[in-house]
């Protein structure tokens, strides 16, 4: 090699090392710096205090204090000390400068070290955007599913919503599952999750692929979320039109409705579904999102398994809904609701009337602004709102009272029988049964003067249900079946149900003496609740005909406006001792001597 050449070359590695867009120092073992390159003094600048770069230790004893003693630690003869040590510049570099520094250190061999600076910044900043983004998409993501979040399914409708109309339609779909908290209480939480997670899945293989993306601006696509503990929203973008959209819909609510194997058995779960076509959505998600819920509730109302479509009226009585619910919430503790009683006579063979025979409590709402409200406005919404709980309770306990008052008033002409009307929720409660227990003894009630009228729909319930009207039964108290023939009722499934009494529907006993059809249906009930051991009330009697005809048919009871409409307990008092005279010479009360209960 010619010395012009060796020169060449070595110039050539000055200029490489100078320019190299990393920092280079060469040190002592003590930080005594001996050769630095250009881009090492311009990185570390900012952290010179004293003007001075003669050692690097010095140099870094703020940013890294350790240094030093890392390297008097590191015994080997040669290798990497320290290794992508993240150095923080903050208010010490300006304004475009470098803010972040990567320090490695390599020790070259007994007496010196080599440490290599470059700026991290654009790394650090990407790095925290990818995790960023990752938390945000957690966020996003249901744990349980894995499925999108509302928040997610917000997004992207939000972003739907803002598009520019095109000349394909989308649709949100709101599913609610139907008895996810039966299912929940009676198998476990773990097979409650498990049964969600089948949803899911099913949700997802039902929908064409892709389908839980999180794609934003992705036209044509499906999102399918997760968006409550038992409730799914799925977005259907790009639809031609609104039966395009239905007939997902009806897809999806067949295939969620087939059974589930969950803890070793067979449990079905169907989904009530609401649905808002574009043409019906305004300008916001969270707005969209509510009326759907309001058609799935709609749906729900209807008996669930099923899609409702949103339409605005809907939107009305929703609200009119949690009007009558914030009302009610506040009788309940405003004393605003009491009971009427409506008699139940008996019609006995030779042609009399029982007027004793008993009577059904039924609620009523004295509104401060609205007067009497019946039941039929309120009860369904206490159904839903989980007030029907304390409003059942409130009446039983009235009516209960009421009872023992007239035994004491009446004696032995008092009603023998009380009957109050039992709603779904109220069975919910483990213990509801020993509260009956005790409002029976607080009254001095016998438990067989009590009996409680359940629909067909709840006396065919789940196993929950019918233990529990078991355990009702246990306690002496006997059930009847309300408006029988109005639900799938068939008379072949009556032995089934654990009731002691049928009460045969207004709707049938008002053709009673007109139609031949209803004549036959009635009888047919007579009969074959007779031999079951039954007892039968005919509902809504209003004519002397209507009358005449069920006592033909040998009914054993009657009810209706014929006889007398509900009335306060002070009225049911006076109309007991109107039909039923006091013998001459006898007392009208007598409240010391009479039995504190009748039986029935
Ligand atoms: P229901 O149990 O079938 O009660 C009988 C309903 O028929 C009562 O209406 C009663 O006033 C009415 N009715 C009786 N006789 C006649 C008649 O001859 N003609 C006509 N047109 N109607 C007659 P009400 O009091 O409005 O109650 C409606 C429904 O509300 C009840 O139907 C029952 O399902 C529910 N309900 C009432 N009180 C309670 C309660 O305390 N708890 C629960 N869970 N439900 C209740
Ligand atoms: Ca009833
Ligand atoms: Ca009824």
């Amino acid at each position: 090699m010619t010395q012009p050449d060796n020169i060449d070359a070595y110039e050539a590695l000055v200029q490489f090392l100078y320019r190299a867009p990393i920092g280079m120092v060469q040190t002592c073992l003590d930080g005594t710096v001996e050769m630095l390159n250009p881009m090492s003094s311009n990185l570390l600048m900012p952290l010179v205090h004293d003007g001075s770069m003669d050692n690097l230790f010095t140099v870094l004893q703020d940013a890294v204090p350790q240094l030093a003693r890392m390297v008097s630690a590191f015994n080997a003869p040669s290798g990497v000390v320290c290794e992508s040590l993240r150095i923080q510049l903050g208010a010490a570099a300006g304004p475009g400068a470098p803010q972040v520094l990567s320090l490695s250190v390599l020790k070259l061999d007994g007496t010196r070290l080599m440490a290599t600076v470059s700026d991290a910044t654009a790394e650090v900043q990407r790095e925290q955007e990818r995790l960023a983004r990752r938390l945000k998409n957690e966020a996003r993501i249901d744990t349980l599913t894995r499925m999108p979040n509302r928040e997610a399914l917000l997004e992207q409708l939000q972003q739907i919503l803002a598009r520019p109309r095109g000349n394909t339609g989308y649709a949100l779909l709101f599913m609610n599952c139907d008895r996810f908290r039966q299912i929940n209480d009676k198998l476990g939480q773990q097979a409650g999750d498990r049964l969600l997670v089948q949803v899911s899945e099913r949700l997802r293989a039902a929908l064409r692929p892709p389908s839980d993306r999180i794609d934003p601006g992705a036209g044509g696509g499906q999102l399918a979320a997760r968006i409550g503990s038992d409730e799914f929203a799925v977005l259907l973008d790009g639809m031609r039109c609104r039966e395009d959209a239905e007939r997902v819909a009806a897809r999806l609510l067949d295939s969620l409705s087939k059974p589930h194997s969950l803890a070793g058995q067979e449990v079905t779960c169907t989904l009530s579904l609401g649905m808002v076509w574009s043409d019906d959505a305004g300008d916001a998600a969270g707005e969209m999102l509510r009326d759907a819920s309001i058609a799935m509730i709609e749906a729900k109302r209807a008996g669930g398994a099923r899609c409702v479509q949103f339409e605005t009226a809907m939107r009305e009585r929703a609200a009119r809904r949690a009007d009558i619910e914030a009302d009610l919430r506040l009788a309940l503790v405003e004393d605003q609701l009491f009971v009427v009683y409506q008699p139940v006579v008996g019609l006995r063979a030779d042609g009399g009337t029982d007027f004793n025979a008993g009577v059904e409590a039924l609620v009523r709402w004295q509104h401060p602004q609205r007067g009497v409200v019946p039941p039929f406005e309120f009860i369904q919404v206490a159904e839903e709102s989980g007030l029907i709980g304390a409003l059942g309770d409130f009446v039983l306990r009235r009516a209960c009272r009421d009872f023992a008052a007239w035994q004491r008033e009446l004696g032995t002409r008092a009603p023998r029988l009380l009957a109050v009307n039992l709603s779904r929720a109220q069975l919910g409660e483990a213990g509801w049964p020993q509260t009956v227990r005790e409002v029976l003894d607080q009254n001095g009630m016998q438990a067989s003067a009590l009996q409680l009228e359940v629909t067909e729909s709840l006396a065919a319930q789940d196993q929950q249900v019918q233990q529990r009207l078991h355990e009702l039964k246990a306690i002496g108290i006997t059930l009847a079946l309300d408006d029988f023939g109005t639900g799938y009722s068939s008379l072949s499934s009556l032995h089934q149900l654990p009731v002691d009494t049928v009460k045969i529907d207004r709707s049938f006993v008002c053709q009673a003496d007109t139609s031949h059809h209803h004549q036959v249906l009635i009888e047919a009930t007579v009969k074959v609740a007779q031999s079951l051991g039954m007892s039968t009330v005919a509902e809504g009697i209003e004519t002397e005909a209507q009358l005449a005809a069920v006592r033909a048919q040998q009914c054993a009871k009657g009810q209706g406006y014929l006889f007398s409409r509900p009335l306060t307990s002070a009225s049911l008092l006076d109309w007991l001792r109107e039909k039923m005279p006091a013998p001459a010479g006898g007392s009208l009360s007598a409240p010391a001597a009479a039995p504190l209960v009748a039986l029935a």
